[in-house]
């Protein structure tokens, strides 16, 4: 079967957009100018647009009550993942774009070329109840590029262990079914992994995985439900569970209370060079300093002007004002949001340090409006 991409949904050879597609568009950019010919093909089907990658909602398997998978054919801007990473999705909700992360819970080169992420809502959420109860196939969503280092190390590891809960499942998913589509040819690693739900029935792929276990002599699969036993998953049961525990390499993801738990324990043991965590709750950004007033921010090169409160990241405010900002992992870690400041001053929501030199490149998506502020965008 000829090599195929995820450019155009999937349909096209990677050749045929490489060598003719992508040099077309480029000879077209001088004749659309100021806007580019993927702005254009964005119009005629968000998929086609590779400056802001979309994919459409193919299809939804509900996995527990409360939990949802979607797949998803992402379109020609999409660019590849690794498994175990996560990627920022964005969803229109009331006219505008929201932001959160997802991990990927397919392999990297599925044949059918779709991805997935299982999404479960969280009460009062703003994203994650409509991603998991009512978004419908053919819902387009934003995605940003896939990151993060909870991954398979390049040289495959012979023991593994690996500690979930609830829906921190879902990037070991990924690197399970990775290990799964390798095939026996490669020799599998013996992999333990230990998951932890209220019951049953909110174990998210309690069937696949029991079935895998069925058939796999390598995986070894034991679910920990915390409503029978009246306990969370503790230190004490990955002795219990998994003896061998110090020889593995370890992969966790899960609440926070869980992962530091992990944390030390590995680290008593000196064990945190064998240890990889995900988290899915980010660092509370600083409070907003007394003097953040926030400001009305202009975005020269677009012409729009907005208002913010001290707290709002000028990426956020310039989406809501419909700039087509620049973003990468929107949590301050890659660099992608960077935009010049023109004029003003700007507070980082991680430190609370005040910035105001002109020309200065900001991570717009952790830095906030102290007054008037211009971003050369
Ligand atoms: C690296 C990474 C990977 C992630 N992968 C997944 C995934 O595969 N599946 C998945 O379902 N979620 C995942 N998340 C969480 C996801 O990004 C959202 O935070 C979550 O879906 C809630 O979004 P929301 O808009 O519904 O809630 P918001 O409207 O943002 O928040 C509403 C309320 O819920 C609380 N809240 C927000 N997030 C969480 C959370 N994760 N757990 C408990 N309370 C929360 C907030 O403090 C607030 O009180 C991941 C997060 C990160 C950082």
């Amino acid at each position: 079967m000829p090599p195929r991409t995820a450019a155009l949904g999937g349909r096209l050879p990677e050749r045929l957009v490489r060598h003719l597609i992508t040099p077309l568009l480029r000879a077209a950019a001088p004749l659309t100018s100021p806007l580019t010919p993927d702005d254009y093909l964005g119009l005629l089907d968000p998929l086609l647009d590779a400056r802001h990658p979309a994919g459409r909602v193919t299809a939804l398997r509900a996995e527990t009550d409360d939990a949802t998978t979607l797949l998803i054919r992402p379109g020609r801007g999409w660019a590849g993942h690794r498994a175990g990473q996560y990627l920022p999705v964005g969803a229109q909700l009331d006219g505008s774009w929201h932001w959160r992360t997802y991990s990927l819970t397919s392999p990297p080169e599925r044949r059918d070329g779709l991805l997935t992420i299982t999404v479960k809502a969280v009460p009062g959420g703003r994203v994650s109840p409509y991603l998991a109860h009512r978004v419908r196939p053919g819902t387009v969503l934003r995605l940003g590029p896939a990151q993060g280092e909870f991954t398979l190390p390049p040289a495959p590891r012979p023991r593994m262990l690996m500690i979930t809960a609830g829906s921190g499942l879902t990037p070991v998913m990924g690197l399970l079914r990775t290990l799964l589509d390798r095939g026996d040819a490669c020799g599998h690693p013996d992999v333990v992994l230990l998951h932890s739900a209220p019951d049953a029935a909110a174990s998210i792929f309690r069937t696949e995985l029991r079935l895998a276990r069925e058939r796999l002599a390598w995986l070894r699969y034991h679910e920990h439900h915390t409503r029978a036993t009246g306990r969370r998953l503790a230190p004490g049961d990955f002795e219990r569970l998994c003896p061998d525990w110090r020889e593995r390499e370890t992969w966790a993801c899960g609440p926070a209370s869980l992962l530091d738990a992990i944390e030390e324990h590995w680290g008593r043991a000196g064990l945190t060079d064998r240890l990889h965590v995900e988290r899915f709750r980010l660092t509370p950004l600083a409070p907003a300093a007394a003097t953040a007033v926030g400001g009305p921010v202009r975005f020269t090169r677009s012409g729009v002007e907005t208002t913010t409160d001290g707290s709002e990241p000028l990426l956020e405010a310039g989406e809501r004002a419909g700039v087509a900002m620049p973003y990468g992992c929107r949590r301050g870690i890659c660099f992608g949001c960077l935009a010049p400041l023109t004029y003003g001053r700007i507070r980082d929501l991680r430190t609370g340090d005040i910035h105001d030199e002109p020309g200065r490149l900001l991570q717009t998506c952790v830095t906030a409006a102290v007054g008037p502020t211009a971003l050369d965008l």
